[in-house]
């Protein structure tokens, strides 16, 4: 479906979009202080302040609910920010819109599901308001793209994407793995979609929240949302990766690069239209050695089928990935790029290896 978006925020100045607040709103004194400190920074566009928490399980803090929205009309009143809540069903909406929040959020946990997606998309229609989605949990860009779908078809044009990274099972450096292509793919399907990184939710932890934040502005992502908390190892959710308004400005902030998508500087567009053209070559040849890869597998099909040989032999797999390994990770590349590249290129031999078995 064409969709053409406009701006979240109403900005005089092009740089990042910048959200920071607080995981909940606990108190009205914790959600004033989370602002004061951040107002007092002089950087931030919007301020965010859960109300409504979607827990992973019964018994966690669930949110303050609809008594801590008066607490955010008064961090505007105060500090002049506007504000944003997460909403996932219809009465969030109803109660957050009557609160004059400015901004609504679309939760992980929501997305996944169009019955509720649906839901707060219909009690959106007729209202004009931004409304930023985040990544389902699961890594599928289809529905990310459907729950954005729902929210345009009810009449609302202010949509950003938030990339707070994807579920996963077993041992990681992430709370949630980034997998960063699925948001590249989506600015390539979406070029005027602004898309915000979450480095909070991707990180779980503070020490890896300004790298994860450089990486999504070397990206030339659109915006930064983190959750700044007063008193971050007392917070009531996510308190391991929540960090003061302090330490928000002088250790994430302050050291943050932001890059530009271009410059008018003609001599950076010739040397970097030089290296592009030696890139298109080199992807030429890939593609060509790819397909020279395939002729031989196909010829081995062929063989195998002849002596009635299973296609799948795991020892010379085994010693393609090994050979592969040394010789990638020799040459500077990551073990993670060696195995995902050479799956790819052998999962797409054993499919024409298939082809030449089941032919006559
Ligand atoms: C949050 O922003 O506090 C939150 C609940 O995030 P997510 O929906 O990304 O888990
Ligand atoms: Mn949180």
């Amino acid at each position: 479906m064409e969709m053409t978006f406009s701006p979240v925020l109403a900005r005089t100045e092009k740089r990042p979009i910048i959200i920071a607040g607080p995981c909940s709103a606990e108190s009205e004194e914790q959600v004033l202080q989370a602002a004061r400190g951040l107002a007092a920074l002089g950087k931030v566009d919007l301020f965010r302040a859960g109300i409504w928490k979607p827990r992973t399980r019964p018994g966690e803090f669930e949110g303050v609910g609809a008594i801590g929205l008066p607490w955010l009309k008064k961090v505007k009143a105060e500090t002049g920010l506007p504000v944003t809540t997460e909403v996932a069903n219809t009465q969030h909406v109803f109660e957050a819109l009557k609160a004059g929040v400015d901004v609504l959020w679309i939760g992980a946990r929501t997305t996944v599901n169009p019955f509720s997606v649906q839901e707060v998309a219909d009690a959106l229609k007729g209202v004009d308001i931004p409304v930023l989605i985040k990544n389902p949990v699961n890594p599928d860009l289809k529905l990310w793209i459907g729950a954005i779908e729902r929210v345009y078809n009810a009449g609302i044009r202010r949509i950003a994407a938030i990339q707070r990274g994807f579920s996963h099972h077993g041992e990681s450096n992430y709370r949630n793995i980034p997998r960063w292509q699925i948001a590249i793919e989506l600015k390539r399907l979406f070029p005027d979609l602004e898309i915000i990184v979450d480095n909070s939710h991707i990180c779980g932890r503070r020490d890896t929240l300004l790298a994860v934040a450089q990486k999504g502005f070397d990206l030339n992502f659109d915006g930064l949302m983190t959750e700044v908390h007063p008193r971050p190892d007392e917070a009531w959710s996510d308190a391991a990766q929540q960090i003061t308004p302090e330490v928000y400005g002088a250790e994430l902030y302050n050291k943050l690069k932001f890059r530009l998508a271009t410059t008018d500087n003609q001599e950076f567009h010739n040397n970097i239209d030089h290296l592009r053209h030696e890139i298109d070559e080199i992807d030429d040849e890939l593609m060509n050695l790819y397909a020279r890869r395939m002729k031989l597998a196909e010829g081995i099909g062929k063989f195998k089928k002849d002596n009635n040989i299973a296609i799948l032999q795991t020892n010379r797999w085994n010693e393609i990935l090994e050979r592969g390994l040394s010789l990638g990770t020799k040459k500077g590349l990551s073990e993670e790029f060696v195995e995902t590249t050479l799956k790819a290129i052998h999962q797409e031999s054993i499919n024409h290896q298939e082809k030449v078995m089941q032919g006559n």
